[in-house]
């Protein structure tokens, strides 16, 4: 053999040792699976179709709003592209983040989808950030991550996280790690590994679209959005019992309800609109048969109106989002109010917490 021939040799060794000792690095980062992913099968051709049964942690699943928790703040790192940012800052916005390393074979494969994405809906509300932790020594260069940038044209905002600590705090372990918020910065999406490029565009349209819908307010305090239905359509949502309390101002029979004797922990909302109105923490006992509160979850979240049907007056309380009939409110209740919200159960449907 030549000394040629043994250098050689010697240096496809070398590197062979280096390239394992890269990808166990990588993996020993990870805490489930390999730290680097390449195509993952898109298995979600119908998230749309199953959004209410979505899982809050279910990666490739559109997360139904009220399943959705609120993205945790950015850390603090360096910017390319952009002024420092806050999630809270672009709330009215859909976002996108993208926990990458420009090291990253199957990051960079994304690349074309994410900056394709980037050009097409940034105008429509759109925003891409592109969270930079490093796994290898040079990824936490600044000045490389920098030129790498700008020589793959990468137009979106990107921001170093070289002590890990956004990629933590929002549970990541592999790259890359595709996260989208919707415009009240909850996490509704979350997909690990190269593909499913479709399937995130689906998603970004869907979120954008969202906004000036029911679904995507917040149940817990009103907004000022009210839901307008016609009779018909509440008919078809509602059973015959709900719809007689909610919309034409009926009362059940007392010790007929389901929540009367309710002692679980937990919140009541409108069974017409999910509108957030009650906590079991203010319910009492009134003996009336009825579910009793002394106080309303928000007052924003209710409408006190004077009801002078019986000839006598009183006020009738309603929700605040789809003025819907939930029942009455007098002034003999317990303290700290002195009130008494004597409510329908049919009106309400309670969530355990
Ligand atoms: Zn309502």
């Amino acid at each position: 053999m030549s000394n040629k021939t043994l250098v050689i040799i010697a240096v496809i060794l070398f590197a062979t040792v280096l390239s394992v000792a890269a990808v166990w690095k990588r993996s020993a980062k990870s805490n489930a699976g390999p730290a680097s992913v390449a195509e993952q099968p898109d298995i979600s051709s119908d998230i749309m179709a199953s959004n209410d049964a979505a899982m809050p942690n279910a990666e490739d699943v559109l997360i139904a709003p009220k399943n959705a928790k609120v993205a945790p703040e950015l850390a603090e790192g360096k910017w390319i592209n952009s002024d420092p940012l806050t999630l809270a800052s672009l709330r009215g916005r859909v976002v996108f983040v993208d926990f990458w390393t420009f090291g990253c074979s199957n990051c960079i494969n994304t690349l074309p989808t994410v900056k394709n994405l980037d050009a097409e809906y940034r105008d429509k509300g759109l925003t891409i950030v592109g969270v930079e932790t490093p796994e290898l020594e040079n990824e936490r260069v600044f000045e490389y991550l920098n030129n790498a940038v700008k020589a793959r044209e990468i137009k979106y905002p990107v921001v170093t996280d070289y002590d890990s600590k956004t990629w933590e705090s929002f549970g990541v372990n592999a790259w890359p790690t595709v996260v989208i918020l919707d415009k009240q910065g909850r996490i509704r999406y979350r997909h690990v590994g190269e593909g499913a490029y479709d399937t995130q565009e689906k998603v970004i349209r869907t979120l954008l679209a969202e906004g000036d819908t029911a679904s995507a307010s917040s149940d817990d305090v009103f907004d000022g959005k009210t839901i307008v239905k016609t009779d018909e359509e509440w008919r078809k949502q509602l059973t015959p019992a709900a719809y007689n309390v909610l919309r034409e101002e009926g009362t059940e029979r007392p010790f007929t309800g389901e929540y009367a004797d309710n002692h679980q922990d937990g919140d009541y909302y409108c069974a017409a609109c999910h509108m957030k109105l009650f906590s079991s923490k203010t319910k009492f006992e009134s003996g009336t048969g009825w579910p009793s509160f002394f106080q309303a979850i928000n007052k924003k979240n209710v409408i006190e109106k004077t009801d002078s049907t019986f000839g006598f007056s009183r006020t009738e309380v309603l929700c605040a989002r789809c003025h819907s009939h939930l029942g009455h409110v007098f002034e003999d209740g317990p303290k700290p109010t002195g009130l008494r919200y004597c409510m329908n159960s049919v009106a309400l449907k309670f969530e355990k917490k």
